[in-house]
């Protein structure tokens, strides 16, 4: 629901179609309402609302997500005329986060984020606040579903600042582990839709490596993989960079990425076939300007190539020079493996004295 032109609500409407899927919601209907004017009480018109909530009943949906950030007193409003869940764009995302949110530094503070923003939008005991309780569906705060109220989540909000303040201490007593263990961890870095997991996923079956039973997996986003030759890393997958994230979630999303902290080295995926690709790279670089992690060596790799035509996907990886993959088909990796090796193993021969 919009005042703004119809060409770019359909962009922001794919984007929000690409943060649903991220989620693993399956969106079975996109609605795009422009306006004249924002109804202040129910976005649009309440006529038009009933219209919309019926439609979406007779789908079989169960969850109504507004691309706009919904205020308390609005979202109030939209979930008391339905039994549908009711949720906006910042609690899809921060649903996303505390899905790939991986060192526990990173879980307390998207749960802490969570809470934040759900605390206001919480008044008295009813059916609202229940179906606000939980995010999505199960990956919301903490255990506590229906039960949640304001007291509880203020208390929550209070040990999890404090276990906050000792996990400080916990992230350098990991760093210096990791430093012993000593295995390379790669991470794979890019925007939402990249294609990170499915790239992951490639690399994990290609043949190139020898299986490593043992270590198989450490958890669903990293993987411990070992190239005949007994050489080893780990490569892990990160949460993606979102376009126009809400200044409040910005300190929940640099603490998903505080893993990034001990990777030797990254992978910068971006989907070439996506025409905003240039700002994607832009965001990311920012990002890890800002993270102090600039100075990390990168592969920069250009993944849906199928896409593209041959000749494209030449100019524009020279142009930036980039790898250009395909995800979808592991013999396009080969380069990118080789690159990987080339940046953990012999660069640091290269460079050594003669
Ligand atoms: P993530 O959000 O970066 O982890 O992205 P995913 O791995 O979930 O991929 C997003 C979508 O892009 C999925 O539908 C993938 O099947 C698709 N995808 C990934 N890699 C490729 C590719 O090389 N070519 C094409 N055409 N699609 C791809």
């Amino acid at each position: 629901v919009s005042t703004a032109p119809k060409y770019v609500l359909e962009e922001q409407m794919e984007e929000l179609e690409e943060l649903a899927k991220s989620a693993d919601l399956i969106v079975i209907d996109k609605i795009i309402q422009r306006v004249k004017q924002i109804n202040p009480k129910y976005l649009l018109g309440e006529g038009k609302l009933r219209e919309l909530i019926i439609k979406a009943m007779d789908m079989g949906a169960t969850l109504l997500v507004f691309d706009q950030n919904l205020t308390p007193s609005q979202i109030r409003a939209i979930t008391d005329m339905t039994e549908l869940k009711v949720i906006d764009r910042s609690q899809l995302i921060l649903d996303i986060f505390a899905k790939r949110a991986h060192t526990r530094d990173g879980k307390v503070q998207v749960e802490l984020a969570q809470l934040r923003y759900m605390l206001p939008r919480l008044t008295g005991k009813g059916t609202a606040m229940s179906r606000l309780a939980g995010g999505i569906g199960g990956r919301g705060p903490g255990e506590t579903k229906l039960e949640i109220d304001r007291r509880r989540i203020k208390e929550r909000i209070h040990h999890l600042e404090n276990e906050l303040k000792k996990l400080t201490l916990a992230r350098l007593q990991r760093k210096k582990r990791r430093k012993e263990f000593s295995i390379p961890i790669v991470s794979i870095i890019g925007y939402t839709n990249a294609g990170k997991s499915t790239l992951l996923n490639a690399l994990t079956k290609s043949s190139v490596f020898v299986e490593d039973k043992m270590f198989a997996t450490l958890d669903t986003s990293s993987r411990r993989l070992k190239f005949p030759e007994e050489k080893e890393l780990i490569i892990t997958d990160t949460v993606g960079f979102i376009r126009d994230l809400p200044e409040d979630l910005v300190a929940a999303f640099k603490a998903t990425l505080e893993e990034l902290e001990d990777a030797s080295l990254l992978i910068h995926l971006v989907d070439i076939s996506n025409p905003q690709f240039e700002n994607h790279i832009e965001a990311v670089n920012k990002i890890l300007k800002e993270l102090e992690l600039e100075t990390k060596p990168v592969i920069l790799v250009f993944n849906k190539i199928d896409k593209l035509s041959s000749f494209d996907t030449k100019q524009i990886c020279s142009r930036y020079n980039a790898i250009g993959i395909s995800a979808l088909d592991k013999q396009t990796l080969i380069p990118l493996i080789e690159e990987i090796k080339n940046k953990l193993w012999q660069e640091a021969t290269c460079t050594a004295p003669l």
